[in-house]
């Protein structure tokens, strides 16, 4: 298990996402897929809250990973605006799979900073009023390196989530 906390952010400890390596090898692919564009995929999952007497802690279960095929050669163009899309293809993967959409990744060509697009779309998901997006994680990869980092807008501030990669 690699833990990943280099970035110099907010830092929510209590909030752990796990990727598993069937997982990693998928968004591998899909970045090889869409390059030299940037990849985006859907990870879906479970959430398990845990009540450490009124101490919470939520674990994110990644379990399906859906690289999606972007025409548009900007990563988070796809989002900006498109609502609609997002969650009917976030509906029909549930029901299909019973699962959560839990993250939304993009691939960045270096590093996993977020960047000021990408810190107003989690925003404006987070504020959208749509319930499945209150809780969202936010995954940027590396598309070099392949390191990822998780980010989640908590309390209306950007925040670091801790991010586990490996088997489990
Ligand atoms: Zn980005």
């Amino acid at each position: 298990m690699i833990l990943y906390t280099e970035l110099n952010m907010r830092f929510e400890k209590d909030i752990v996402f796990y990727i598993n390596d069937t997982i990693v090898e998928k968004i591998e692919s899909c970045i090889k897929i869409a390059s030299p564009k940037e990849a985006n995929g859907y990870i879906l999952g479970n959430i398990h809250e845990i009540n450490n007497d009124g101490d919470f802690n939520y674990n994110y279960f990644s379990i399906s990973f859906h690289c999606i095929e972007s025409s548009i050669g900007s990563p988070v163009s796809f989002l900006l605006g498109d609502d609609q899309k997002i969650l009917e293809l976030s509906e029909h993967l549930m029901k299909n799979e019973n699962l959560k959409l839990i993250a939304i990744l993009h691939s960045h060509p270096a590093g996993t900073t977020p960047s000021s697009t990408d810190k107003h779309n989690m925003k404006y998901y987070h504020n959208s009023g749509l319930k499945k997006f209150t809780h969202l994680i936010w995954i940027i990869v590396d598309s070099q390196n392949k390191k990822m980092n998780g980010f989640i807008y908590l309390n209306n501030k950007l925040t670091q989530i801790k991010l586990i990669v490996g088997d489990y």
